[in-house]
């Protein structure tokens, strides 16, 4: 079902004023919903005014545990296009969305990329209790897709294509954003290679959940995650992340403000080093990427 969008104000206004002529406008938006406020900013790019974009994981949620509320069930029911991104909680509620909205196009933004395996993270650290929560999806495969400038441009033309076949009138004008929202990517990338250039930076960078390997392998950096499958790590671990730390000069420590920092706040204090927040799950996509390299990198530009 489209969404019409009333442009009333020159109705009030002769309405109140009188005036001989009357003017109405309407604009047919597409209803879209994403999974995650990334692709938000990825779907704003490209459909512009011409979309209406709701957010299924709320601020503050993690999209790892998330689970969409009676409301949002019914409200999605309605809507033209939801595009997935392959992450823990769809695999849950996917086939229900689907069984309840027939008619809703289902768009995996995450086809045609390949992705890391989760396991590779986790090489160093001991493995105990399988039942704990895994920072992954279904398959043992890293979902934090949407954190890799080049992988979003894979993502950009999905959403564009869906766009298109639901809504093909306005083809031209989707292709001219999606043009646009590339070449801002060109320069982002451009942007994040110069900071990582012309600051000093640890090409290791520790961090509690483990988002970044995709922007890790992007712009050569590596990830070290203290959470140990989806959990804090035991005391053990723990020491054994704190003597990792020390060998390799780690002097922040990265935390997201979805999950704990008891266990990053320890290390940190074990080593002198700083805590910093960075959310992996920011609607200002290009701005957190600079800010989160700028914390990589100790100088800012
Ligand atoms: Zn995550």
């Amino acid at each position: 079902m489209r969404l019409p969008f009333f442009l009333i104000s020159t109705v009030v206004l002769c309405g109140l004023l009188s005036c001989s002529k009357k003017e109405t406008q309407i604009i047919d938006k597409l209803i879209v919903y994403v999974s995650i406020a990334p692709q938000k900013y990825f779907v704003e790019k490209i459909g512009k005014d011409l979309v209406d974009i709701s957010v299924l994981v709320p601020p503050g949620s993690s999209p790892h545990t998330f689970e969409p509320k009676p409301s949002q069930m019914t409200r999605i029911s309605t809507a033209d296009i939801l595009f997935t991104i392959g992450i823990d909680f769809e695999h849950a509620w996917i086939p229900r969305i689907r069984d309840n909205a027939k008619k809703l196009k289902i768009i995996a933004s995450d086809m045609n990329i390949e992705k890391l395996k989760s396991t590779d993270i986790h090489d160093h650290h001991e493995n105990n209790d399988s039942d704990s929560h895994d920072p992954t999806d279904n398959n043992g495969l890293d979902p934090h897709i949407w954190l890799s400038p080049e992988l979003v441009k894979t993502q950009a033309y999905t959403i564009y294509n869906a766009l298109c076949d639901t809504d093909s009138t306005h083809k031209s004008q989707y292709l001219k954003n999606l043009n646009i929202f590339l070449k801002e990517i060109d320069s982002l990338q451009l942007q994040i290679r110069s900071i990582l250039k012309n600051c000093p930076h640890n090409d290791t960078f520790m961090i509690f959940h483990p988002a970044w390997g995709y922007f890790a392998k992007e712009f050569n950096l590596t990830e070290y995650p203290i959470e140990i499958d989806g959990k804090e790590p035991s005391p053990k671990e723990l020491a054994q992340i704190i003597d990792f730390a020390k060998n390799n000069n780690i002097k922040t420590i990265f935390v997201q403000p979805q999950f704990s920092a008891q266990s990053a706040n320890q290390i940190a204090h074990e080593l002198g080093a700083t805590v910093a927040t960075v959310n992996d799950l920011s609607d200002k996509w290009a701005e957190n990427l600079i800010n989160t390299t700028k914390l990589i990198g100790t100088c800012k530009q």
